[in-house]
């Protein structure tokens, strides 16, 4: 068995994880609150980081019963994320790596995602939906990447819903809190502006109206008509992406894939194309050390490490940049 440290610091969220190949060993997770109406602020949340990263860490180990010396490589992600929370996570990375001459396996965060997803649904060769704070991507795999066929034009459905919580007074995360409220059997749907380009999404436009139209309408109409609206753009661009690719798997990954009200609506398509409906199980949907380690895992086997002196971190990397040499070649389109 190989033993993997997955160490998770893009954004809100510093946790770590052990892994094998059979099963989580544990995923141990700390999270940065905001203050109420407010979002991330990078400085708070790196400070929030550093202070937690020795205790996460050593629960870590001590729930996966293994000691640091135990394991066979060391894995972080490099981004992409916010820089300065990047860099803590990519520091205990380093100082543990170099200390205990271990490989050290820089991961894409986005991948993670999917790498996790795949492992805890079995999904063989799916069509992704990632979507999350950070991401809003159709993605299906071929010649060693992960290659986006459709993406959102400005934010991600995370940020819309954070944003629009935010406007409403809550703290950064949001959606869970949204769709609570969405759920209320009486709401009536108001129409806000639904934009989808062939594959693409754009959501600025129905974030700014849904903000409006919170002065004329209670906040459990608007609530559900803004994920109504944001959900129903995402399903129209996954089914031409399903109808198109005619993948016969639809795998769905993210901090947003916990959302009930989204399965539902992308069960309705899948049922209609032929297609099984794989969603990344809820404690497993948002950042977490787990994705990385079971990212790095089949990474380090596949070679790819960096020494801990030239250990990196990227803001901006796009998935698509990234190439996975461990993963099959996916069946080509057939015609
Ligand atoms: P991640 O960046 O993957 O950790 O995902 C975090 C994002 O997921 C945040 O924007 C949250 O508001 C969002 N999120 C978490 N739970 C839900 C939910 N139940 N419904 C919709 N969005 C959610
Ligand atoms: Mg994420």
């Amino acid at each position: 068995m190989t033993l993997c440290l997955g160490i998770e610091s893009t954004a809100h969220t510093f946790s770590c994880s052990v892994v094998d190949e059979r099963s989580i060993l544990s995923d141990v997770r700390s999270i940065y609150k905001p203050p109420e109406g407010s979002g991330i602020h990078p400085r708070e949340a790196s400070r929030h980081h550093a202070e937690e990263s020795s205790n996460v860490l050593r629960e870590a180990l001590d729930t996966a019963k293994v000691s640091i010396r135990d394991a066979d490589a060391i894995a972080y992600s490099a981004g992409p994320g916010l820089g300065p929370c990047l860099r803590v996570g990519a520091v205990v990375a380093r100082c543990i790596a170099s200390y205990h001459a271990k490989p050290l396996v820089p991961v894409n965060h986005a991948v993670g995602h999917i790498e996790l997803g795949i492992r805890l649904t079995n999904a063989r060769d799916p069509l992704v939906l990632l979507v999350s704070g950070g991401h809003c991507m159709l993605l299906l795999f071929s010649n060693r990447r992960w290659r986006v066929i459709g993406e959102t034009l400005d934010i991600t459905p995370g940020q819309l819903l954070d944003q629009f919580g935010r406007a409403l007074g809550f703290a950064s995360p949001c959606g869970a809190r949204i769709e609570e409220l969405a759920a209320k059997k009486s709401s009536k749907y108001i129409r806000l502006p639904y934009t989808v380009k062939g594959n693409d999404v754009s959501y600025s436009g129905l974030l700014t109206a849904a903000k409006k139209a919170l002065s004329s309408n209670s906040v459990e109409d608007v609530c559900y008509s803004l994920q109504e609206t944001a959900f129903a753009m995402l399903t129209e661009a996954t089914e031409r992406a399903l109808a198109f690719s005619r993948k016969d798997e639809l795998l769905v990954v993210g901090g947003v894939a916990a959302n009930k009200r989204l399965a539902n609506m992308l069960n309705t398509i899948c049922d209609r194309q032929g297609a099984r409906l794989h969603v990344v199980p809820i404690r497993y949907a948002g950042d977490c050390g787990a994705q990385i380690a079971c990212t790095g895992l089949p990474a380090y086997k596949a070679g790819i490490m960096v020494e801990p002196s030239r250990a990196f971190v990227r803001q901006s990397w796009r998935i698509d940049a990234t190439d996975i040499p461990w993963r099959e070649q996916s069946i080509e389109v057939s015609s």
